[in-house]
């Protein structure tokens, strides 16, 4: 990989989007298709879209662009937050976790916090923590000092920078899946050199994480005859630990598109 590829891998995976909230996200994915692409585009739902135009077939190359995150549920007398998952975490994760909120004029850090452990009886230490149980601190007191931060719907993820790895490896919160439309746009960069007869596009995807619907509105917007979705799955190789990026998406298996296996 070269240093523009992975200087545009790193920004994606730095900038907040999770599901429902991709607009800051997919800007970034569609100022770098904007380099080489014929058109690139963006619908309401917060899919972006880049296309080489050519002729028949036409192929869709697809990963999701949200992540998973957290949404603000309400805000008590003291000033902590309730939230709600927004797909699917283990709550055990979540526990004392820093979270980057999306605030009313900019980004409010907090914490997740649970009741302590010295104040907890014998068997509730060993009970899985609940995500009702958790709150986030913002080091605010009041209802009215919180609420002047962050609204109740506000989203987050999980503030975590990424780090470089030995071995060419990185460490990121939402590799899942923005190394797939990593993947689709770079894969979309080679044939803009040597131009394909096929029209081609990529496409970053939103709210896999909650529903699948952009894959579908994806699939009938464009009406790829091949399609090729590009997302992780668990590492099987003890040995060498390779993350493989397979596609999993059933919306296009319901649309009679052809998905194929990518590594
Ligand atoms: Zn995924």
């Amino acid at each position: 990989m070269n240093d523009h590829s992975l200087a545009f891998l790193k920004r994606l995976l730095a900038t907040p989007g999770p599901s429902g909230d991709e607009v800051a996200i997919g800007r970034i994915w569609q100022r770098e298709a904007e380099t080489f692409a014929d058109q690139v585009y963006a619908n309401v739902c917060g899919s972006s879209y880049a296309v080489l135009e050519g002729r028949a077939p036409r192929v869709l190359l697809a990963g999701h662009i949200d992540e998973i995150g957290v949404m603000v549920s309400a805000i008590d007398d003291d000033g902590f937050l309730s939230f709600s998952p927004i797909g699917g975490w283990d709550p055990q994760v979540l526990v004392g976790q820093r979270v980057r909120l999306a605030g009313r004029t900019g980004d409010v850090i907090g914490v997740i916090g649970k009741k302590p452990i010295h104040q907890m009886k014998p068997d509730e230490r060993e009970k899985a923590s609940k995500i009702e149980d958790l709150w986030i601190d913002i080091g605010v007191a009041s209802r009215a000092e919180a609420g002047e931060l962050v609204r109740v719907g506000a989203t987050g993820v999980i503030d975590a920078p990424i780090y470089d790895l030995p071995g060419g490896k990185i460490v990121s919160r939402s590799i899942d899946d923005r190394i797939g439309t990593f993947t689709v746009l770079e894969a979309l960069r080679l044939p803009e050199r040597d131009r394909p007869r096929a029209t081609v596009a990529a496409v970053a995807t939103s709210q896999e994480e909650i529903t699948f619907a952009d894959a579908h509105t994806a699939a009938f917007s464009f009406e790829p005859q091949v399609a090729i979705a590009v997302d992780v799955t668990f590492a099987t190789e003890s040995s060498e630990r390779r993350p493989l990026a397979i596609w999993q998406c059933a919306a296009w298996r319901r649309t009679g598109a052809v998905a194929q296996f990518c590594q």
